[in-house]
Parts: C-alpha cells; structure tokens; sequence
C-alpha cells in the first residue's frame, strides 16, 4: 500500500529510534458496516497494523511507543520478562495478533482495564484475519469476562446508548457462550437504552436462539429485523438551505437541543418511524416538523439580538443572503449596501 507515511520515534522503554508508518489519513473504510463487536469493517482491517506500535528492538507494544509522559516501572519490567517475550513470539513470529495481546498485558499492569478489553478485542480481529478461529475465540472469552468482572470498563464503548452491553453480548455470542450471551440480552433490555441498541439486542438474541457464533454487522441486524436496506426513513421537504445556514452561521446562538433537533434524521426502527434521537425536548421541538422549527428558531434568534439579525434576510424578497455578512440578495439581485 503505497498511502503511508514514515516517521522516526524513540521507543519510551529502550530508547531505540526506529522508522514506524501509518497510513496517510483515517483509513480507507470501504463504507461497510462494522461489526456487532466494533469491530473494523473490510476497508478498515488493512490499517490494523498501525494500530499498535512495536520497538523492533526491546518488543514494547503500544498504541503510542514514544508517548509524553514517562513509561510506567511495572510496564518496562513487563516487557523484558520472559512471559512476554514469549507471548510476543508466539508460534515463532511476532504476529499483529501477539502485539496486540502483549498490549494487553501492559494495558493490564497499568491497571486500564477498558483499554485492556479493547486490545483483546482487536487480538481476536487479528487472530481472525490470520485465520487463528480458536485464539480469536479465547481472545474474545478473555474480553467477555474482563468486562464481566468489571462493568463500568463497558462505558468505554460509547457509540450509541448501551453500546457496551451489545459489545459484550457480542463477545459471548462469538466465544461460544451463548446462554451467558441470552441472560446478559435480557438483562440490558432492562436498562435505558435507544432504538438501535434494542434493535441489536433483538437481533443478537435471534442469533443465539440459532446457535450462530459467527461475525454479523449492524447492517444485518437491520435487514433481519426491519427488511429494509437502509435505515434513513423519508421525510417530507424542508429548507434545507436555512437548517444549513443556521447551524453554519449561528450555532453558538442555538441551544444544544435546537442543535440537536436540526440535525435530526428520521429513520426505521422496530416500533416505526422515528427521529433518530432520545431528547425530548429536541423531540418537542419537531413537534411541528422541520420547516416550524426554523421559523421559531429564527423568530427567537430575531426577538433576542434585534439591531443584528443572525439570519440575514433581503429587505427587498426576504430570500436568505449567502452568509451573515452578505449585502447582495442572490434571489432578486437587490443590493443593501449603504
Ligand atoms: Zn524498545
Ligand atoms: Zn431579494
């Protein structure tokens, strides 16, 4: 792959400089959905090399070999014990997957045990790429009772309201613990949680009931449970031209649920069409629809800051200029300027 960049970095525990590359930017994800455990989706899995760092010479792992603040004591006795060496030379080479679960083991002294849990989980993706199937499940057993024995590491996954629970859940499903994967759906459905997390939830217990312990993604769920391939709803026109300028142009003058509101999708879910947020007083706001929460929010905007109108209007039409500054109506050609 040719998109890498190369940079020298000290390692933190030998004080070997060594060249380490990274892709250009972000990654190439191919859009694909992630994984029910997060995991990368194909695009994705190409960059997982850059996502541990490893001194070619001492073995130390970690996402940043040359962070700022000084390297834990127990962390570079860690990594000079024969018990990670090993681990790093596991089956007679240094693979993606030993790195990562050498990581976590220094994730583990350093006491991060959600930091931990991801590691773990990124060891299974690894070892499953490698076509590994019996690490990447005890990888994945060994994530699944970390954060069993520790549940407030779950509020590490934060993609969506009780995305942890489904990445446990996950977890188990994928270790091949499928009745501990069934009692843990059933007690997160007693949780807060948003549509999608209940979405997954119903889909990760179909596939229990089935048996099923292998890789699924959101998109599935969604296709499973709803038949629809997408899960944008329709919803009827608006100006999105003004939703556009205000969140542009005057977003520190909004409160953070007209925000919220404005930047709401309606999408499908397994109780119907709904806004795709849990705020109810974003969800009060388009009571009326779209184009009545603009009028409002002008209004307001309007009625707090009259000299200084945010929203900026030709005198002549009324038609919305292209910036606030704007002294030229790109409607009717009037010009304001004095
Ligand atoms: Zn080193
Ligand atoms: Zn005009």
């Amino acid at each position: 792959m040719s998109n890498l960049v190369s940079e020298r970095r000290t390692c933190a525990v030998c004080c070997t400089s060594s060249e380490y590359r990274y892709p250009r930017c972000g990654t190439d994800g191919s859009g694909r959905s992630p994984a029910l455990d997060e995991g990368p989706c194909a695009g994705e899995r190409s960059t997982m090399d850059s996502w541990v760092e490893t001194c070619p010479s001492c073995g130390y792992c970690a996402d940043d070999i040359a962070p700022r603040q000084k390297v834990r004591a127990e962390v570079v006795s860690m990594v000079r014990s024969p018990r990670y060496q090993e681990l790093l030379h596991r089956g007679g080479s240094v693979s993606l997957a030993n790195r990562f679960l050498c990581e976590a083991l220094l994730q583990e002294v350093s006491r991060r045990l959600a930091d931990q849990a991801v590691a773990l989980i990124r060891a299974a993706w690894a070892a499953e790429s490698a076509g590994e199937a019996d690490l990447a499940r005890q990888c994945r057993s060994d994530a699944a009772d970390l954060l069993l024995s520790r549940r407030p590491a779950l509020q590490r996954f934060t993609k969506y309201l009780g995305s942890g629970s489904v990445v446990l859940i996950d977890l188990l499903r994928r270790a091949d613990r499928i009745d501990e994967a069934l009692r843990e759906v059933d007690a997160a459905l007693q949780r807060p949680f948003n549509f999608i997390t209940e979405m997954l939830l119903a889909f990760e217990r179909q596939l229990c009931e089935r048996g099923d312990t292998a890789e699924h993604t959101e998109a599935e769920a969604f296709l499973a449970l709803t038949g629809e391939r997408s899960s944008w709803a329709p919803e009827p026109e608006y100006d999105t031209t003004t939703a556009a300028y205000l969140l542009s142009y005057c977003g520190e003058m909004l409160t953070p649920h007209e925000s919220t509101a404005l930047q709401a999708h309606k999408v499908r879910t397994l109780r119907g069409v709904m806004w795709n947020t849990g705020d109810a007083v974003a969800l009060k706001l388009l009571e009326g629809g779209k184009d009545a929460l603009l009028r409002a929010i002008e209004q307001r905007l309007l009625a707090e800051h009259p000299a200084h109108p945010a929203v900026n209007r030709c005198p002549r039409c009324g038609g919305l200029a292209r910036t606030p500054q704007a002294k030229q109506c790109r409607h009717c050609g009037h010009s304001w300027r004095s």
